[in-house]
């Protein structure tokens, strides 16, 4: 061995050595101690990462993750391209930490209209890395260990850990569905919260409810009966609203969002979240904002400053400049918000045909670009596995991924644990997708009734 090393005696005896140091060395550096924060326990499984995954290894029709497969309007793109390219070469540095001023000025312009309430750039407004970030200042900011913050069946699944996060207690109150009218879908408006039921969840300890309308997944839009039992629940109470509003723009059918904040008494324990990402069909920017009053943004800030402190310059500018544009549409038919909606109606209306030809059974949404669809009808394509706790929804997009080469993400990742068995037979589509997707999604789905009716 020696011979074949060509190593003299000296110096492979020099190297056993070093080698016995080093695994003592070894030994004595690896921590043995527990390295993961409490605060993490019970949140570090995420099924999106396992979806992603299993999408990115099969030929696939993406119908999953929400965001647009198509570009941005040019108007946004262009503003980008002359934040970085212009002559203010100060946009390519730190800008004001709390939001580029030009972003905070139109957006406190653009939506001071929308709430009915004069705001100040400065302290009602609050630019965030996309509206996770505004999320994560919120239930940092507000809520304390022992505080009950109320999340409403389903949600988007990250309120959850957010909220264990900081210390609270999630507690849950589900949307209920009633039957569809005789001959028609169902719509996402049959999903309705029981006024009582909802009551019973607030106590002394309730800090905040969390209110997300149009919701994702399921597409419902709240109705102003809805909002204002909710307002007159927090101000019973004396409760926070954080209202995720990240979808305002994509309303169907002459459906109206309402913010909650511009209800009577509202504003003062309001706060509003808002995303560049889904306004402008932009989700890579990451550029967020928050909304509310100084006594409670004041709190957001601080958790911003000992965090992210600051958004990047240049997308800030670029999304100041697209709003600027929409200042002056507002309204008419040049609206980018007026035109994305007709076209995603047109998008939400195909898929649901695509769907229904294959017996699932869609529900329609009023808001947002997804749609959630019931495959209880499917229960035999997938064997059941008695001994998995995994739910029926996960394992069947998972084969779905593999043997249909079509994603969409389980429904049971927007419940609580204790419910996610209940909800198991609903799996939820995105929309916001161009042409050729959506037909090649029809295809996948045609074909798939092709072979389930043995022609
Ligand atoms: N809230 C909801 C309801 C969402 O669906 C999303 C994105 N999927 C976000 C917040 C996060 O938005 P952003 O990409 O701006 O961080």
């Amino acid at each position: 061995m020696l011979r074949r090393s060509g190593l003299s005696l000296g110096q492979y005896f020099l190297r056993r050595k070093n080698r016995a140091r080093f695994s003592w060395y070894l030994n004595k550096t690896k921590m043995s101690r527990p390295v993961q924060a409490r605060r993490l326990e019970g949140v570090d499984k995420n099924i999106w990462v396992e979806i992603v995954k299993l999408a990115a290894t099969y030929p696939n029709v993406n119908l999953g993750q929400g965001f647009p497969d198509f570009s941005p309007p040019d108007f946004v793109k262009e503003a980008f391209v002359k934040a970085v390219s212009g002559e203010n070469i100060m946009l390519h540095q730190y800008t004001r930490a709390f939001g580029h001023p030009a972003l905070v000025t139109n957006l406190a312009c653009f939506f001071g209209k929308l709430l009915g309430q004069e705001l100040d750039p400065m302290t009602n407004v609050l630019v965030t890395v996309g509206a996770y970030e505004a999320l994560f200042c919120c239930f940092q900011a507000l809520v304390d260990e022992g505080d009950e913050v109320i999340i409403i069946e389903p949600f988007f699944d990250c309120y959850e850990p957010m909220v264990k996060m900081a210390g609270g207690t999630p507690v849950f109150v589900q949307l209920r569905s009633k039957a569809a009218e005789a001959g028609k879908l169902m719509s996402s408006g049959d999903w309705q919260l029981d006024p009582a039921e909802l009551a019973s969840r607030f106590t002394k300890q309730t800090k905040a409810i969390v209110l997300n309308s149009p919701n994702n997944p399921l597409g419902k839009v709240f109705t102003r009966e809805e909002m204002e039992l909710i307002a007159d629940l927090c101000m019973k109470h004396d409760v926070l609203c954080i209202s995720d509003e990240v979808y305002e723009w994509m309303v169907y059918d002459g459906k109206e969002h309402i913010r909650i904040a511009s209800l009577p008494g509202m504003w003062d324990r309001t706060i509003t979240i808002g995303s560049a990402g889904k306004t402008f069909s932009t989700t890579g920017w990451k550029v967020g904002w928050t909304l509310g009053p100084d006594r409670l943004l004041k709190h957001l800030r601080t958790v911003h400053q000992n965090s992210v402190y600051h958004c990047p310059t240049a997308a800030q500018e670029a999304v100041a400049q697209a709003f600027q544009r929409e200042l002056d549409n507002y309204g008419k038919q040049d609206s980018y918000f007026v035109q994305l909606a007709q076209e995603l109606q047109q998008k939400r209306d195909w898929l649901v045909r695509s769907l229904v030809a294959v017996g699932m059974k869609p529900i329609v949404p009023e808001g947002t670009y997804f749609l959630m669809a019931d495959i209880s009808e499917f229960k035999s394509e997938v064997p059941d596995l008695p001994d998995s706790d995994e739910p029926y929804d996960s394992r069947f997009i998972k084969w779905m991924i593999i043997n249909k080469g079509l994603v969409a993400i389980p429904v049971s990742a927007f419940y609580s644990t204790p419910h996610k068995r209940n909800f198991d037979h609903l799996i939820r589509f995105c929309f916001v997708k161009e042409e050729a997707t959506l037909k090649a999604a029809e295809d996948i789905l045609q074909q798939w009734s092709l072979e389930k009716t043995g022609q």
